[in-house]
């Protein structure tokens, strides 16, 4: 098990830089998801050198990554799920990157406690590139104001985030997501899963967040 997640990282590091290359962009930084997987299999991608990981689940995240913290320095940690205003404090102590900022209050929140904290985590927005009801995300067409209303709490925002309805080309998407970034001269895009990740780096993702891929399936 362990050599085998060895040996996804790097094929599938490989096939992002091509992907990426192809594009016309520097190669999309991989974010190992781990939610759902376990303390040891995330101990054998930081042990494969890996540094930079996803979850999606605040409580999950607390009870799985302080330790790994301490024990493996240079770590990059990722929250790529819905986050409630009541876990803001804790997030923003466990992550170093918010790629869920979806609506005002939020916003607010992480406002206050980025100033309480002195923590200043990288943030993304994530649009509903889909306009899926049932789906979190700012709208596209609410976007601009919703970036301009985050600017005036004093949020530095650097990129934005999406995922795509699951039976759409992805690649409308993505490019939909890096047209609207384009606009407001936002750098990082957050796009592409174990699916469609290397479509995702030739339409220019800074970032992939890919799970199964590397580690699995999810029990
Ligand atoms: C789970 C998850 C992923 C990874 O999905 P895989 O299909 O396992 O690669 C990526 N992004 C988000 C937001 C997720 O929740």
């Amino acid at each position: 098990m362990s050599d085998e997640i060895g040996q996804n990282f790097g094929t599938i590091k490989a096939a992002i830089k091509a992907a990426s290359l192809l594009g016309g962009h520097p190669p999309a930084n991989l974010i190992a998801v781990s939610k759902g997987h376990g303390v040891d299999q995330i101990r054998t991608a930081l042990e494969a050198g890996h540094r930079l990981f996803g979850e999606n689940r605040v409580q999950e995240a607390s009870v799985k990554w302080p330790q790994l913290r301490e024990q493996f320095p240079g770590l990059e940690l990722h929250l790529i799920g819905p986050l409630q205003t009541n876990k803001v404090k804790l997030a923003v102590s466990l992550f170093d990157a918010i790629e869920t900022l979806d609506r005002l209050r939020l916003a607010r929140a992480l406002s206050v406690e980025i100033e309480k904290s002195g923590k200043t985590p990288k943030l993304f927005i994530q649009v509903n590139t889909g306009e899926e009801p049932q789906k979190t995300g700012v709208l596209p067409s609410g976007l601009a104001s919703f970036f301009e209303e985050c600017q005036g709490l004093g949020l530095n925002v650097s990129g934005l985030m999406c995922i795509p309805p699951v039976d759409e080309e992805p690649a409308m998407h993505f490019a939909l997501l890096k047209k609207l970034g384009g606009g407001l001269d936002l750098k990082e895009f957050s796009m592409g899963m174990s699916g469609d990740f290397e479509v995702a780096s030739s339409l220019g993702a800074t970032h992939v967040r890919v799970g199964t891929a590397i580690f699995g399936p999810r029990r």
